[in-house]
């Protein structure tokens, strides 16, 4: 048994009410009460464009891919060191996928490096902002400008993130983006379970996300009064969740300031007090580039060598406290390690080896954790 998991998810204590409240409303489908609420909120508080609630971050991306209609003559690049949804998305469109490095400082796309990935073929560009930290923009919107390439970001994990621009301005995480993509798993920041959302900041593409939203009908046209019936016009699927899932969210999002703080808290506790409490430690701490104000979601060592991840993790096991690790490279998975053909990607096999991630969530008992780590 661990006396410190991995995670906890957050409760904020209005869950059940508002989930009865939208019982009351006489509305449990989608598109009703709550789902309004919270993606007025989100666009109104981080300045998106229009927003799509969906039932995972997975589904937000494929929603991203359906409109950007990319098909088999089409490439997307994208890191390796990505979750697997990051590049089914674009797999189930059959694009064919040039995976990019990571940085050496910390796991996002290494910017310098995507220019050479780039072809006649390229359509799009994906990008996963690490843990809630940045990647690093400017450059990345200049080449998408100068290749014509569409931007999607991949912020599942980066609500409430922030890239800092050259005059100081603190951009939110997923206004940046053509599209971006946004996780509510019960192991994100805010969460109710399983839950997404799709950010859709370039008009172009507004009256097709909500027909794709909509099962590929014209039923908000139907609803609104402005077409007779309601039919199928184009491909999509049932991406909105139900009232339950978005009442649960919203009781989340009205208690934002108060987890990003408790978070925050155990962040720095880490970062301040782990060399001393474990003096023996091999590794990097976490190094948040100056562009960068992060969200507080992972607190991660990158290990100096292989092994000392699995001396760490027993260590830690030890003293009850559960670390984890994560991605397995996508260009060596299972899956796609034969239909690869470019070149090794040192730095994001490097992560894959010896990056590990310790507990972070907003109950988080900082002196239970203490007296774990001395015990
Ligand atoms: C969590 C995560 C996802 C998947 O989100 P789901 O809501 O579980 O589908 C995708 N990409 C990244 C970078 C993530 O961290």
């Amino acid at each position: 048994m661990y006396s410190v998991p991995f995670n906890r998810p957050y409760v904020s204590g209005k869950e059940w009410e508002y989930v009865q409240d939208a019982l009351a409303q006489g509305k449990l489908s989608s598109n009703g009460k709550y789902t309004k609420k919270c993606q007025h909120f989100f666009e109104s508080k981080f300045g998106f464009g229009k927003t799509f609630l969906t039932h995972s971050c997975t589904q937000a991306l494929e929603m991203a891919a359906l409109l950007l209609n990319l098909g088999p003559e089409d490439e997307v690049i994208l890191p390796s060191y990505a979750y697997v949804s990051t590049a089914n998305a674009f797999a189930l469109r059959g694009c064919q996928l040039i995976f990019a490095d990571s940085r050496p400082d910390y796991p996002a796309i290494d910017e310098t490096k995507i220019e050479d990935l780039i072809s006649t073929r390229t359509r799009a560009l994906v990008l996963v902002h690490y843990g809630g930290v940045a990647c690093h923009m400017e450059p990345i919107l200049e080449l998408c400008k100068k290749y014509g390439l569409f931007l999607v970001e991949d912020a599942a994990a980066a609500l409430d993130g922030y890239y800092l621009g050259k005059d100081g301005a603190a951009l939110p995480l997923g206004s940046l983006g053509d599209f971006a993509t946004f996780s509510f798993h019960e192991t994100k920041n805010i969460s109710c379970g399983e839950g997404g959302m799709l950010v859709v900041n370039n008009p172009a593409f507004l009256k097709e996300a909500d027909l794709v939203w909509n099962r590929g009908t014209n039923r908000s046209e139907f609803e609104k009064g402005k077409s007779p019936s309601y039919e199928w016009v184009r491909l999509g699927s049932a991406f909105a969740p139900s009232e339950i899932t978005a009442a649960w969210l919203w009781s989340q999002l009205e208690s934002l300031a108060l987890i990003q703080k408790k978070r925050a808290a155990v962040w720095n506790w880490y970062q301040m007090h782990l060399r001393r409490v474990l003096p023996y430690l091999s590794g990097q701490l976490p190094e948040i580039p100056l562009f960068a104000k992060h969200n507080f979601h992972t607190y991660y060592l990158v290990m100096d060598k292989n092994r000392d991840r699995d001396v760490l993790i027993d260590f830690l096991t030890s003293k009850g406290i559960l670390s984890v690790f994560h991605y397995r490279c996508l260009h060596q998975s299972p899956y796609f390690k034969n239909k690869y053909l470019g070149k090794p990607l040192l730095q994001a096999e490097k992560y894959q080896e010896r990056l590990l991630r310790l507990p972070v969530f907003a109950d988080l008992d900082i002196n239970l954790l203490e007296d774990r780590l001395l015990s």
